[in-house]
């Protein structure tokens, strides 16, 4: 998160673009913070995309492509790894950006295995919010305070907010159920 991996995306896709190759963006459905079509860089550098349902959707449009993005990765089914590597297999250059840890700092949904087997992995960091160091974590805050890592959380009107912080300054959330209003 902030770390410039969807800027970064988008300058390895317009180099493809500038090459000859036939490039197509994807990003899972569910993502709209920014654009429904595009994908969109913290900084405002935009590539249009094409938002997709899941692996199945995703596969059926990349005939023809030499080069397939998907960005925000975490967030699809884990039958993504294996529909990456198909499409690798079958000679399409295959480039992946999405988060390795969620707020829990855990494992991302099929991040480790998508990180396994990658041929190149490159990890950007953020800065942190705090005290301007690398960032490493997401810090999930709702109304300012660290939400917590397990049980239900019910946000009743709270500002839901996220932002890098290095190791030194990631506040764990409480393991509890927590009621905001
Ligand atoms: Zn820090």
């Amino acid at each position: 998160m902030f770390s410039g991996k969807s800027e970064e995306m988008i300058r390895r896709l317009r180099r493809a673009e500038i090459a000859g190759q036939r490039v197509v963006l994807f990003k899972p459905r569910i993502d709209d913070r920014y654009d429904a079509a595009d994908v969109v860089s913290h900084t405002g550098v935009r590539m249009s995309a094409v938002a997709v349902e899941g692996c199945l959707d995703l596969v059926s449009r990349t005939r023809g492509c030499d080069v397939v993005g998907i960005d925000e990765v975490q967030f699809f089914e884990p039958a993504i790894v294996d529909a990456a590597l198909s499409l690798a297999d079958g000679g399409a250059r295959v480039i992946v950006a999405g988060l390795d840890q969620d707020f829990r700092r855990e494992p991302f949904g099929p991040m480790p295995a998508l990180l396994a087997r990658s041929e190149l992995v490159d990890k950007l960091q953020a800065v942190c919010h705090r005290c301007g160091g690398p960032a490493t974590t997401t810090q999930r805050l709702l109304d300012g305070r660290p939400a917590p890592y397990s049980g239900e959380t019910i946000v009743v009107g709270a500002l839901d907010t996220y932002e890098a912080r290095c190791r030194d300054c990631h506040e764990p959330g409480v393991d509890a159920i927590q009621l905001v209003a």
